[in-house]
Order: C-alpha cells, then sequence, then structure tokens
C-alpha cells in the first residue's frame, strides 16, 4: 500500500508518494497527518489518499502518525482542493488551514517503558532502557540529545517490536498540550480522625507534621483535592505527598481540565419567542432546507431582512432545528469581539454546547475548543472565517451572519480565500443547508440570489424589541416618561427617519463646528428625555490628517505613505497601517511656514467637542485605541447598555449588529469619508456602513431617528442609505458596474507585489505585465490587463506595493502554474487599494 501526502515544507509545493510500513497498512487512512521523511528532514505531511500502486519506482515510508485518528475529515480534504483551486494557492498551505494549531507544529514522539524490568538483548538498548528508567518517559528530541540518533533510534524500533517501549505521538509541548490537574485523595474511605499510631515519617520531624496536615486536609475535604492547594494550606511539596502514596495512604491522579474561552462571558439562559408573522413565512422557506436528502446538497439561502428583522432568531431556530437531528452547526460571525450580543444569544440558547473560535484564543484554549468539536462535544461553534475549518462529525448547518461584511475575505495570507463563498461550497460538499443574512448583501450575493442560484427570502419589517429594559426605563423616569406599553407580545416598528443635512451650507452660514445645528438641536433633546446617543465615523481612507494651509504638504507616514492621524492625547501623529508614531509637525518641511494644522476629525475631536458642548454629558469612546481584547469591548459594550453613559462616539465596529435600546439618535459626523476612495467597492461599502450604523437607532418603542452630515448630498449611495432603499442602491451600483466591467459582471484577479526598493516594485510589475500582455494576446480571449500600477496604498510596512490586475470572464486561464516568488495573488479580491 502506498499513500499520497502533501509535504508540509515551504518551499515545497508538491504531493509525494510514500510506502506504509505493516504497522500502519491497516490504520492509516486520508486526512491523517503523518510524519514523513524529505531529504534528510522529518517532516509533516496530510495523507491525501491511499494506493496500491506508486507512481515512482522507489518510494520512502510514512514514519508515523501524529494523531491517532485522522485530523481532516474527507470533506475537509475536498475543500481544501476546492480552496486551492479557486484561490490559486498549493493544496498544502490549504490544508494547513484546517490542521489545528499546534498540531501544525513540530510533531514529537514520547517514548515510555511498558515495564519496570524491559530486557535489553544489545548494550544499546540497555543505554535506551536505563535511560528511559531513570528519567521517565522521553520525546524523541529529547533523547536524540542525550544517546546517538540512529543507534538510539533502531534501539527503540526493536524494543517497540518486542512490545519492552510504547510509543506515542505527541505534540510540541508546552503550549497545546491537553490541560491537566493533578489531584490527590485519600485511599481508604476518609476516617473522621487520623489514627494516631499512623507512621508518618521519623516522629516530630517537619516532614511528619507536614504529612498529618495534608491527610488532615483531604480527610476534611473528602473529595479530590488538587495538589497545589494542598501545598498551600499544609506547606508539604510533591515529596510529602509521593511518601504519602507510597505507604498506600493517598492515591494522586491526574484530570483533564478544558481551557475555556468562555469562562468570564456572562450570560441568562434564555428561551426562544414566539415567531413573528414574518419569521413564520421566512421559517416555512428554509426548514425544507435543513432536511437532508442524501446526496443532494440544497441551495444556499440569502436572508435579507432590515436590521433589527429577526434574523438571529431564525438562525438560532435553524440551529436548534440541526442539534435536534443530531448534526452540528457552524455560525460564522464578522468578528466575535465586536458582535459581544450575537454571541451571547447563541450561549443563552445552547448553554454548555457552544464553541467559541476567536483569534485572540492561546493556541491551548483553540487546541482544546477543536478536540471537544471533534468528540462532538460542542455542536455549535460561533466564530470568525476559520471556525469554519473547525473538525465536526456531521455538519448540518453553516450561517453566515452579516455575511456582506469585508472582514469574511482573508486579504494579509495565502490563501485569501472568502469566509461566505467558502462556506457555501463546504455546505455543497457536506450536502448542508447554509444560510447567509444580511441587511445590505453585498452586490455579488444578491446578484447570484436575483439569478436563482440562491434562494432568497427576506424579512421586510423590523421588529419592536426591548419591552423589558423600556418597562425599567419608565420606572425611572415616574409616570411622565413616553413609553406606552403595547399589547401584542412582538411588533413591528418603522425603521428611522434619516436626515441628509449639507455641511456646505453649514459653513457658508458660518457654523465652523463639526456639528451642524441639526445634530446639535437633536443631541440636546435626546439628552433632555434622558436618551442615547451614537455619534459614527466613518474613518475608513481619510483621517485627521495633517497639512499645511499655505502650501497643503500632508504629513504622511516614512513607512507607508498614507496620511497620518492626529491625535491630540498625547498631541501625536500616528500610522493608521503600520501603527509608526511620531511627534507633530510644527513648521512646513515644503515651504517652511508654520501653519500645519490637522484637518477632519476624530473619535477624540467628537469625543471633546461633545463634552464641549453638552458638559453634563457622560461620553464613552470605541475604537481601536480604547478597546483592543474582547473583553475591553464587552465593557464598553455593558457599561453603554446600562446608561452609565449617554453619548458613544465610534468608528465602524459600532456598525456590527448592536442591538441598543435606548439609543433614539444616531449622528454620523461626516457620510462621504471613504465614498471617493479609487476602488470599485466605494460606494458599496458606504452604503453598507451607513445603513447599519442607522439601524442602530429606533429599535424600541421609544423610536428614533438618524442625521447623516455630508458634503455630497446627492450621492445615490447617501441617497439610498437615507431612504432605507437597497434595491434602489442595488438597481443604480449595478448598473455602474456594468458600464464600468466590475463584478459580479466581469471578474478580477489581483496580483501585487512588493519590494523595499520603488524601482524593483516597479520592474517586477511591468516585467509580470508583459509576460501576461503576451499570454493574453495569444490566449485570445478577452480578458484584460489593468496596470501595472503603484497601489493606493503604495508603501506598507517599509515596502513599495505595485499590482497588476486582470479582467474578464476567466481570468484565472491566464494564469495557469505558480508566480514567480515574491508575488501575491489574491482572486475575486474584495478592494483595490
Ligand atoms: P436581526 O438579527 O435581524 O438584527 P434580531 O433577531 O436581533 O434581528 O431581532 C431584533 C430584536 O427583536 C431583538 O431584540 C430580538 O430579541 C427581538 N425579536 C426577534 N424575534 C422576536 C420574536 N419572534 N418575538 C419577540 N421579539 C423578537
Ligand atoms: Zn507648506
Ligand atoms: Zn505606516
Amino acid at each position: 500500500m502506498y499513500a499520497e501526502v502533501a509535504v508540509n515544507l515551504p518551499p515545497v509545493r508538491g504531493t509525494f508518494h510514500y510506502h506504509l510500513p505493516p504497522d500502519l497498512e491497516a490504520r492509516l487512512q486520508p486526512g491523517h497527518l503523518v510524519i514523513v521523511s524529505f531529504g534528510q528532514q522529518r517532516v509533516q505531511g496530510v495523507v491525501l489518499r491511499l494506493l496500491e500502486q506508486a507512481e515512482v519506482p522507489e518510494t520512502k515510508p510514512v514514519l508515523e502518525l501524529v494523531e491517532d485518528a485522522p485530523v481532516l475529515t474527507a470533506t475537509q480534504l475536498a475543500l481544501a482542493r476546492w480552496i486551492s483551486q479557486t484561490s490559486l494557492t498549493p493544496l498544502i498551505e490549504c490544508l494547513t488551514l484546517m490542521v489545528p494549531p499546534g498540531l501544525a507544529q513540530r510533531a514529537d514522539t514520547e517514548y515510555r517503558l511498558t515495564a519496570a524490568e524491559t530486557p535489553a538483548k544489545t548494550e544499546a538498548e540497555a543505554r535506551l532502557v536505563g535511560l528511559l528508567a531513570r528519567r521517565g518517559p522521553l520525546r524523541g528530541r529529547q533523547i536524540d540529545r542525550l544517546l546517538p540518533r540512529q543507534e538510539w533510534r533502531r534501539s527503540a524500533e526493536h524494543l517497540v517490536r518486542r512490545g519492552g517501549l510504547q510509543r506515542t505521538p505527541v505534540l510540541d509541548p508546552p503550549k497545546v498540550r491537553p490541560k491537566r490537574v493533578r489531584n490527590a485523595r485519600l485511599a481508604q474511605p476518609p476516617h473522621e480522625t487520623l489514627p494516631p499510631e499512623l507512621a508518618l515519617g521519623r516522629p516530630g520531624s517537619a516532614a511528619e507534621a507536614r504529612r498529618r496536615r495534608m491527610l488532615e486536609v483531604l480527610v476534611r475535604e473528602r473529595e479530590p483535592v488538587e495538589t497545589f492547594w494542598l501545598y498551600a494550606e499544609s506547606g508539604g511539596t510533591l515529596a510529602d505527598l509521593h511518601a504519602l502514596e507510597e505507604r498506600g495512604l493517598v492515591v494522586l491522579s491526574e484530570a483533564e481540565v478544558w481551557r475555556d474561552p468562555l469562562a468570564g462571558i456572562s450570560f441568562v439562559a434564555a428561551q426562544a419567542p414566539q415567531l413573528t408573522s414574518d419569521q413564520t413565512a421566512a421559517w416555512e422557506r428554509i426548514l425544507p432546507h435543513l432536511d437532508r436528502v442524501p446526496g443532494s446538497a440544497p441551495l444556499p439561502v440569502l436572508l435579507h431582512g432590515v436590521t433589527g428583522s429577526g434574523k438571529t432568531e431564525i438562525y438560532l431556530r435553524a440551529v436548534e432545528a440541526t442539534l435536534a437531528a443530531g448534526r452540528q452547526a457552524i455560525v460564522l460571525v464578522p468578528e466575535i469581539a465586536l458582535t459581544p450580543q450575537t454571541v451571547r444569544r447563541f450561549l443563552a440558547r445552547f448553554p454548555g454546547q457552544v464553541g467559541l473560535i476567536h483569534s485572540q484564543l492561546s493556541s491551548g484554549e483553540r487546541y482544546d475548543t477543536w478536540r471537544r468539536c471533534r468528540q462532538g462535544a460542542l455542536p455549535v461553534v460561533v466564530g470568525p472565517r476559520s471556525a469554519l475549518f473547525v473538525p465536526l462529525p456531521s455538519i448540518g448547518l453553516i450561517v453566515v451572519d452579516e455575511c456582506h461584511d469585508e472582514s469574511y475575505k482573508e486579504q494579509a495570507t495565502a490563501p485569501r480565500y472568502h469566509g461566505r463563498e467558502t462556506a457555501m461550497a463546504y455546505a455543497r460538499l457536506l450536502g448542508a443547508a447554509c444560510i447567509l443574512g444580511s441587511a445590505t448583501p453585498d452586490l455579488d450575493t444578491y446578484f447570484k440570489a436575483a439569478a436563482q442560484q440562491l434562494e432568497l427570502v427576506t424579512l421586510p419589517q423590523r421588529i419592536l424589541g426591548h419591552r423589558r429594559v423600556l418597562d425599567a426605563q419608565r420606572r425611572r423616569l415616574g409616570a411622565g416618561g413616553r413609553y406606552k406599553p403595547a399589547e401584542a407580545d412582538a411588533e413591528y416598528a418603522d425603521l428611522p427617519p434619516v436626515t441628509l443635512v449639507d455641511m456646505r451650507k453649514e459653513l457658508r452660514e458660518g457654523n465652523t463646528s463639526l456639528f451642524s445645528r441639526d445634530l446639535i438641536r437633536a443631541l440636546h433633546a435626546t439628552l433632555d428625555a434622558q436618551q442615547q446617543a451614537i455619534l459614527f465615523l466613518n474613518r475608513r481612507g481619510t483621517a485627521t490628517h495633517m497639512f499645511c494651509r499655505d502650501c497643503g504638504w500632508v504629513l504622511r507616514c516614512p513607512r507607508c505613505d498614507v496620511p497620518m492621524a492626529y491625535h491630540s492625547q498625547p498631541g501625536e501623529a500616528r500610522c493608521h497601517r503600520c501603527g509608526y508614531r511620531r511627534s507633530t509637525a510644527k513648521v512646513c518641511p515644503n515651504c517652511g511656514g508654520d501653519r500645519v494644522r490637522h484637518f477632519g476629525a476624530g473619535t477624540q475631536q467628537v469625543q471633546a467637542e461633545v463634552e464641549r458642548l453638552f458638559p453634563r454629558a457622560q461620553t464613552l469612546r470605541w475604537d481601536r485605541d480604547t478597546a483592543h481584547a474582547p473583553e475591553q469591548h464587552l465593557v464598553i459594550l455593558d457599561h453603554f447598555i446600562d446608561h452609565r453613559a449617554d453619548v458613544l462616539v465610534g468608528t465602524q465596529m459600532i456598525a456590527k449588529g448592536l442591538d441598543l435600546p435606548l439609543v433614539t439618535l444616531v449622528g454620523v459626523v461626516l457620510a462621504d469619508t471613504g465614498l471617493n476612495l479609487p476602488d470599485f467597492r466605494a460606494a458599496e461599502r458606504t452604503f453598507q456602513v451607513l445603513s447599519q450604523v442607522a439601524g442602530r437607532a429606533g429599535r424600541s418603542p421609544l423610536g428614533g431617528r438618524v442625521i447623516l452630515q455630508t458634503y455630497q448630498p446627492e450621492h445615490y449611495a447617501l441617497q439610498a442609505a437615507a431612504r432605507h432603499d437597497y434595491a434602489g442602491f442595488y438597481r443604480q451600483e449595478l448598473e455602474k458596474r456594468r458600464d464600468l466591467g466590475y463584478p459580479p459582471y466581469r471578474r478580477l484577479v489581483r496580483l501585487v507585489y512588493a519590494h523595499t526598493s520603488s524601482q524593483a516594485a516597479e520592474r517586477a510589475a511591468i516585467e509580470m505585465g508583459r509576460r501576461l500582455q503576451a499570454r493574453l494576446q495569444a490566449a485570445g480571449g478577452s480578458t484584460e490587463l489593468i496596470g501595472p500600477a503603484p497601489c493606493f496604498f503604495e508603501r506598507v510596512g517599509g515596502r513599495y506595493r505595485w499590482q497588476v490586475i486582470l479582467r474578464g470572464q476567466r481570468p484565472l486561464d491566464a494564469l495557469q502554474g505558480p508566480l514567480p516568488e515574491g508575488w501575491q495573488i489574491d482572486v475575486d479580491p474584495v478592494s483595490l487599494l
């Protein structure tokens, strides 16, 4: 028997044939993670398939298994192939996505004697046995340092065959070892008191006293006690415990504990509400998708529902139905830290059954979650795109919440796959249901739904929620409060009215403040009514850049060449691409003038302006500078939900699905930032973020309103956002895309080359452009070349970036074979910046 193995050695990108040693013949399966030799190295690889015949005359053996069970399922292997083909990335890099964290690191083997008296037949064997008897179990790499490598490995083979030595594949310690705690308990059922004649050591010695105290703790506790605690209470040590163990008084054991990333998150178990009539109609369309018909995959569902229309409730139902059928569900969210409310709703509905995956898990937590999922102990997995690759035994459902979100697309490293597209492909391979949900579906997805490649299900109305929160508010406000309770359990609410305010007019009429007179009035009214406001700042593309009022020179990051943002505290300039900081410029290096000023507004200025205008208002700022870790996001959010602040000032991150009952005003400080970036998705992105942020207002019986401040009130994306008109935006944007030849009408492939020398980058790009042009002409298709040109963000991290873009119906055809070293490829990029 032979195995085809994809070898994980970065410059090697192929698959190779290995033969199976007899002990593996019966055990090896596709998906096994194995160790093979490659040249002189031992490397990891993934078994792709088993073969009767090798295609090469001479093969090396598969050396060992990293884990007893296959690490990848057959469907995961198929998915990796799909990702490899669609993203033009070597297969092994796609397989590596699915190899659990930690396992993909260096693997080793642990050797352990099976009996104390293992007979050795040679001197070399005796050396190995002696070492293991003295030191206890050791890993291969440790033994390598102590005994001649060739020799001890040969001895080990023989000893294993004779049954004297046990060999276990282990992972690189210590990060991803299962976490274990050592417990101690009494060997005999606990007595009330210890017999005084018990010999615990030399009578009267300190050791004897310590050991006695240890036993006393164990008698008192009656249950196994963690050893650290025993030491803490008794002053004893491991040696004392061993002494008690030798006397047959104490039994030591190890228990595995899970490192639980949820340990710090609080939630209250929740019941499902009755569905509204809209939800019932949607649910009846979705339910048939959850019935498994062997050999067929249902169409993915696009659940298009306005903000607050009850989409999450539908996901919860679908997960419930999936679990009831004995299968598991994956729920993708754009970013765990920014969607704490969604995450909590899953935890509350399925307590004890949810595994969370996020980027800030330690590798130990990740590994533990991975193993529990594989065992089927966590049938619901919630996380960002990488949660797709968690091994569940029988996946019945994949949900992609806020499916338009760009963070689903991997942009930084290969393979540059899209979580949404990959979810659909995976569901197809699994025969599982797939639900994509959004209030503002991306154009490509909606286009597919219109072409009936997806089933479109809509929730057209917003649900009025939060009666309980409002009862509390009414109690606080007294009988004069504005809230009137309604009869029915769920009702619908209007989306909040949106006012577009022309900031050019404000300036002409002498208002130079960041806030229009409309917004100031609305803030006053909101604060007077003891309600809450959100002020939103779209930071993408523009920041509070510093420029010279005399000549127009702009302060740029010396490494990235993008305008640096001014931060009033501590009065410095920062690059938001690479983190570079410097003091602010006093004198213009271009003209020598001293009128270098910052322009535009950051969250800090908005916050300062609120505090200046409304000294009694409590403000809270939520952006990447105030919060990094998931707990920090939660603290800020909870603080605001508890109404310990009146005004929340934030960036894009506050637009992601927050449900804040007391927010009755959303002010967008400048709606048009980002609108004029040289990118085909600029308008779409702006429309999406404005619709989402507007959706934060008026989610309760208190109602609400939105004020969008802009210098371009006539722009169709802003007009559509102000009317909550998805269909209108979609129509107009689609027309533009067709005229300009952009997706979804044509596909794009972006090739980027980065180099510390701008000339080198330019040369490489021009050379690539020439080669591709020649190939395109020879092929005679309709694919065209855009560029070569420097990227919009021309310098990133000290390297100059140039790009070449292929555009056409089948742009991948022009790219057969590996790219030259140094090129990055992005198929169907979400941004050309
Ligand atoms: P979306 O995911 O579309 O934003 P949600 O599922 O978060 O919508 O629902 C919006 C609000 O309505 C939430 O406060 C939710 O608890 C509430 N809600 C959803 N479905 C129902 C229902 N069937 N009955 C009562 N309240 C509901
Ligand atoms: Zn100047
Ligand atoms: Zn920079």
